[in-house]
């Protein structure tokens, strides 16, 4: 019988709580809000749900295999502990790992975001049976997770790997959130590409892009995308600029760790083939051909369902890289 597994994923708006099975069988699931919460408050409210989705389905809490958390970062990863994520301030070291294992009694696991849509797309979506492959996430910035051998890279001490949003990509180019100047996901990243046009168009209210947006601080990649497919120069440029960004950073990717599929998720499969396209065309200048030949460049399959699965697939993967349990 497939093993069952509990899912918490935490974002900054909502938390999600899934019960599932290994081959990614989703038997109930809940979201709530998670809008200035107390951690006080709401990690016993996720356990009552857990606890009741169990109930639901009639299994008890000791007949499922292990739990898994998907949570953002800053946090202590190997201790499971959260450090005030950006959106959620008053978890200040919440160590939740430690909390949900006493409290319901069974394995578990924490994992960060980004990490956890890569286990998902490699579990349950378009990375399954892959050994080698990168997940990357297109969203309002640009993180991911790459599997390499058949397992997850997660780094040394703070396990920090896969922070691939943040390679430089220009030393001159703009200043990115991080600190850095540069980085892949200050061309590439939502956030980003929205700042940099608000402050390039500011004096020019008439501009196709403003005049979409209606006010600047509703301009983002979906105003872009409009501008770009009604042929607007502006716009179809800067398309092009984060084609040419994006075949840059991936790749390296490619020629570094040499993978099977390269995951795109968000913005890739918001947009498909006109995100995608023009991608490959630059690809030929920034990775070697074999390499490029051996890797398939696909977009997420799960899609907005991913974070169903996020907490799920790290538990997956904790019974995948601890077998006696
Ligand atoms: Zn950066």
């Amino acid at each position: 019988m497939a093993r069952l597994l509990l899912g918490f994923d935490i974002g900054g708006t909502k938390i999600g709580i899934g019960l599932g099975d290994e081959n990614g069988k989703l038997m109930g699931q809940k979201r709530i809000d998670n809008i200035d919460t107390d951690p006080g408050v709401i990690l016993p409210q996720m356990l009552d749900i857990a606890r009741g989705l169990a109930a639901d389905a009639g299994v008890k809490i000791a007949d499922i295999a292990a739990f898994g958390i998907s949570a953002p970062f800053p946090a202590d990863a190997r201790n499971g502990i959260l450090l005030a994520p950006t959106n959620n301030k008053r978890w200040n070291n919440v160590p939740i790992l430690d909390t949900f294992r006493r409290e319901l009694g069974i394995p578990g696991c924490f994992e960060n975001d980004a990490n956890c849509g890569a286990l998902a797309e490699w579990y349950f979506g378009a990375a399954r049976n892959c050994r080698d492959f990168i997940y990357l996430t297109m969203s309002t910035g640009i993180g991911g997770g790459i599997v390499a051998n058949g397992k997850l890279i997660r780094g040394g001490n703070s396990l920090s790997a896969g922070e691939m949003g943040h390679i430089c990509l220009d030393p001159n180019g703009r200043k990115c959130n991080c600190g850095q100047r540069g980085c892949y996901e200050s061309f590439c990243g939502g956030r980003a590409v929205a700042d940099r046009m608000r402050e390039e168009l500011a004096d020019q209210p008439d501009s196709r892009i403003m005049r979409i947006a209606g006010s600047p601080e509703k301009i983002d990649m979906r105003t872009l995308e409009q501008a770009m497919r009604e042929g607007d120069a502006y716009a179809v440029r800067l398309w092009d600029e984060m084609a040419f960004r994006n075949a840059q950073a991936i790749g390296m990717f490619i020629n570094i760790f040499n993978p099977e599929k390269i995951v795109l998720g968000t913005l890739a499969w918001a947009v498909g083939k006109l995100y995608t396209d023009p991608i490959m065309e630059y690809l030929p200048r920034f990775c070697w051909r074999q390499m490029r030949g051996d890797c398939e460049i696909v977009c997420s399959e799960l899609r907005r369902d991913i974070g169903s699965y996020a907490g799920i697939a790290a538990a997956r993967n904790y019974l995948y890289e601890n077998p006696e349990r």
